[in-house]
């Protein structure tokens, strides 16, 4: 069969949030963008299939201070407050857009004002779709990207894939790439994570980029027997050891979600 030959402004790889988002404001922007995933946009990675927590703290300088100390706390002093504060704004952003713009169903406290410090996946996921397509986007779906094209200078200019239920290979030209492909976490067999083989990491290495922070990367969390769902909230009633079998005191209450 021919290859299916695209061109665009920027080729997004992946489907999940990272990748919605950003083919989202590159359309808005004006970009023409073509959306590969290796799933079905909207169904596919991590979050589609799980409720997440958001990090969604009001402006308030008292708020967003003890929001961040006390995850500083937590990652053990070692997370740069820069990037807090921009974790912390672009969600409140985000997240206030999904509510106004998408319609998404947050629930509503006792005091009648809306909780949306948590997303449910499908419902979150199956709206960045929507979102998405509306945008213009061109979306491939069960389109695995396989490799990803240089120019004679070396700079990247594109992917090659292969569009799994056409049978056919396709090769985009782009201005510009995104990498959305999430982690490497197939192996802890969680929910929604099987398409997260690497495969981003992969070929950001292979285009010569340099990974930072992959030490801090926490590759499978525990989870119980018979479930497939991790959580790093075990920690909060875990024993902790120094290597000389003295107990760690405060560890246990490092918990995560
Ligand atoms: C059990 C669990 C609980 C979690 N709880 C929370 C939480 O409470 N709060 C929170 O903030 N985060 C939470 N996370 C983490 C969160 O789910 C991830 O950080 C988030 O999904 C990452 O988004 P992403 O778009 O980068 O990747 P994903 O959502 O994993 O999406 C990856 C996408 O890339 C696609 N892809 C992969 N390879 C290719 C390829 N070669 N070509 C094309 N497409 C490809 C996949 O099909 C998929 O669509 C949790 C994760 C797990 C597993």
């Amino acid at each position: 069969m021919t290859t299916l030959d695209l061109t665009t402004d920027v080729l997004v790889v992946g489907g999940g949030p990272a990748a919605t988002w950003a083919a989202l404001k590159a359309a808005r922007a004006g970009a023409d963008v073509v959306l590969a995933d290796k799933g079905y946009c909207g169904t596919s990675g991590a979050t589609a299939s799980a409720g997440t927590g958001v990090w969604y703290v009001p402006p308030e300088p008292a708020a967003r201070e003890a929001a961040m100390a006390s995850r500083e706390a937590l990652g053990g002093h070692l997370a740069d407050r820069r990037w807090m504060a921009r974790v912390l704004d672009q969600t409140y952003e985000s997240v206030n857009e999904l509510a106004d713009e998408a319609r998404y169903p947050f629930p509503t406290g006792p005091d009648g004002r809306p909780l949306r410090n948590g997303l449910q996946g499908p419902e979150y996921m199956r709206r960045m779709r929507v979102r998405v397509r509306r945008a213009g986007v061109h979306v491939l779906d069960h389109s695995p990207v396989r490799e990803l094209l240089a120019d004679t200078s070396g700079a990247v200019a594109g992917a090659t894939g292969y569009r799994r239920q056409a049978q056919q290979p396709y090769r985009v030209r782009a201005g510009a790439v995104v990498l959305a492909t999430g982690g490497c976490a197939f192996l802890s067999g969680a929910l929604g994570c099987n398409v997260n083989t690497g495969d981003g990491a992969l070929f950001a290495a292979e285009a010569g980029a340099e990974l930072s922070g992959m030490e801090f990367s926490n590759a499978y969390a525990i989870a119980p027997e018979h479930t497939s769902v991790t959580k790093t909230a075990f920690y909060t009633f875990a024993t902790f050891f120094h290597e000389d079998g003295t107990v760690l005191e405060g560890a246990a209450s490092q918990g995560g979600r």
